[in-house]
Formats: C-alpha cells, sequence, structure tokens
C-alpha cells in the first residue's frame, strides 16, 4: 500500500533543529512506522525564522491569551507567528492524515504543558503549544499524538486506528464523494466504530440517512468529524466484546453449538481481563475461515491497521 501522509515535528527524525541544535530522534518512527507513513516534517521555531541554536521559548498565561515568549528575553513574543504558520500549513495540509507532535514543547506540545504566570513561576500544566494548538483548532478531526505517548500500546493503536481510517476515507470516498460510497464506506467499518462507540455508529447511520435532504460535501464533512470522535474513545474491553458478540451472531447459525458456546467463552473471557483481545480474535477469525460472508470479511475491525505493526491483537490493559 501507499504510504500514508502524516506530519510530524521536525526533530523527531532526529534534525538538529532544537533551540539548542539538538534532536530528538524517535527511533519507532524512522525505524517501524517509517515504513508505513510518509511524514511531512516541520519545525515552526525554524520555519517563522528563530535559528539555531536560539533562545528557548515557553507558555506565559496572560489575562487574556497563553503566549510563547523568550525565557531570558521576555521581549521576545512568537506566538503570532507561530499561530499565523500554522495556518499556513493547514491550507497545505488536505491530504494529511495525522500529526504526532513532540512533547514538552511550547510551540507542538499537545498535553499538559507547563505555563507561567508574567514573574516566571511555574502556574500549571494546562498548557498547549501555540502551533499545535492552532491546527488542532483548524483541523479538529485530524489524529494527533505526541511523540511519547506513543509509547502506549493503546495510545498507539488509537492513533493509528484512526490515521489508517481517515487515509481509507480519503482514498475511498472523498475525491467523488457519493452515496453509495459513503454507505459502503461505513458498512466495512461498522464493527471497528461500534467497539469504539456505538453512539458513534449510530450517529453516522443518522448521517446517511440525511443524505437525499442534504449538500453531499457537508454530510461528509460532519460525517468525518463524527467519525474521527468515535474513533477517539478507546476501544475497550466492554466496546471490542461487545462488537465481537455482534458478529459471533451472524456466525451462529454456520457454526455448531458448541463452537458457538466456545466463541461466547472466549469472548467472557476477554470481557472479565483474564485474555487478551488476540484469544476470541483469533477464535472468530478460525470460524470465518470457513465461511462465505462477505460482509464480515470486509471489516476493518479485524485490521485497523497494517498487520505488520501487529500491535492491536497484544494489548492487554485497558486505559
Ligand atoms: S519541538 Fe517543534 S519547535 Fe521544537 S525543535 Fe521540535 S519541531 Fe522544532
Amino acid at each position: 500500500m501507499n504510504k500514508v501522509p502524516v506530519g510530524v515535528s521536525e526533530c523527531l527524525l532526529g534534525r538538529p533543529v532544537r533551540f539548542d541544535a539538538g534532536h530528538k530522534l524517535d527511533p519507532y518512527l524512522t525505524g517501524v512506522l517509517g515504513d508505513y507513513l510518509a511524514y511531512h516534517p516541520t519545525c515552526p521555531e525554524v520555519a517563522i525564522g528563530l535559528g539555531v541554536p536560539r533562545e528557548p521559548v515557553q507558555l506565559v498565561a496572560t489575562d487574556s491569551d497563553v503566549r510563547v515568549q523568550g525565557v531570558a528575553n521576555t521581549e521576545l513574543d512568537v506566538t503570532d507567528a507561530l499561530r499565523t504558520h500554522a495556518d499556513a500549513i493547514v491550507e497545505d495540509a488536505g491530504d494529511l492524515c495525522g500529526y504526532i507532535f513532540m512533547q514538552k514543547s511550547p510551540s507542538c506540545g499537545v498535553f499538559a504543558m507547563k505555563r507561567y504566570d508574567k514573574s516566571g513561576s511555574l502556574l500549571d500544566y494546562e498548557g498547549r503549544g501555540a502551533y499545535a494548538g492552532r491546527l488542532m483548532e483548524r483541523m479538529p478531526w485530524l489524529p494527533v499524538e505526541e511523540a511519547g505517548r506513543l509509547e502506549s500500546p493503546v495510545l498507539r493503536d488509537s492513533f493509528l486506528t484512526r490515521v489508517f481510517t481517515l487515509y481509507d476515507w480519503k482514498q475511498a470516498v472523498v475525491t467523488e464523494p457519493t452515496p453509495e460510497k459513503i454507505a459502503d464506506f461505513l458498512a466495512r467499518h461498522k464493527y471497528l466504530i461500534m467497539a469504539h462507540r456505538v453512539a458513534g455508529y449510530a450517529a453516522l447511520s443518522r448521517l446517511l440517512v440525511e443524505l437525499p435532504e442534504r449538500d453531499i460535501s457537508e454530510v461528509c464533512e460532519d460525517f468525518i468529524k463524527t467519525l474521527m470522535e468515535a474513533l477517539s474513545h478507546v476501544a475497550g474491553r466492554n466496546g471490542n466484546a461487545n462488537a465481537m458478540n455482534h458478529m459471533r451472531g451472524l456466525l451462529r447459525w454456520r457454526i455448531s453449538a458448541a463452537e458457538s458456546d466456545k466463541l461466547i467463552e472466549k469472548i467472557a473471557a476477554y470481557h472479565r481481563g483474564e485474555a487478551p483481545l488476540i484469544v476470541p480474535l483469533t477464535r472468530l477469525k478460525q470460524y470465518l475461515s470457513h465461511v462465505e460472508d462477505p460482509y464480515l470479511h470486509q471489516q476493518s475491525f479485524w485490521e485497523p491497521y497494517p498487520a505488520k505493526l501487529s500491535l492491536r491483537h497484544t494489548i492487554v490493559e485497558d486505559l
């Protein structure tokens, strides 16, 4: 398959663009993930003209805003330049299917960034980088994650699921959307979406019903926002067990009662936390391999992203 276009903080690729002329090479990004993702790197601080090396900056909370200012030179304020650069990136980011940011950066950090008050004292950990924040505001449906958090198998699974599902949407529907293509897409991802958020699947189904009355491009916009919101909820044991039980229901007339009982027990053991997802999933796939059922075979639930990343099946914990 083609590599999936994903934005990335440039220092994560090992390029020496940090304030101290260092980098933050992430071997997982450049190695394993690099086989599947086509990176679009940006260092926003370099892009707005700050040199390498440069004075470090930090987030400073004012009365009405959070600014990115120099640590030593408090006259230096690059907030507006970073936001303007994010706006320019958005204009050219139509095919991006995700963004991986460097954590703890006043420009790129997404979660729990340190904020300081005007006197330089630590205020809280509620900040977000100015560049990342503007991108997320402008592209709320875009899957984003910090490189450090991708070390968690659960968060990595969640991010990759969203990235590859968005890529599928762009490939299958966006260029020339039709009601049939949207319906096919939803059918193919039904159990994956249900595993993450049953209400999300119901909302997407409603959008399909509205299609004849609405402009299709507007429906597509609502669809992708709703879909990405649904998939941003981590598929835990409840969601996965529910989806697998639905699929088991579709198989039940084509497998023996004993096989069905075994399946029920495997799903229940996973649901109780006594077995990893791979146990019921493997059993379901075994039964499915003997059954002609294009609808079930096409489900992205089996493999939301390339099998070689072989991650989802080994997840044992819930968030
Ligand atoms: S975290 Fe962002 S701003 Fe800082 S060096 Fe990396 S890419 Fe540049």
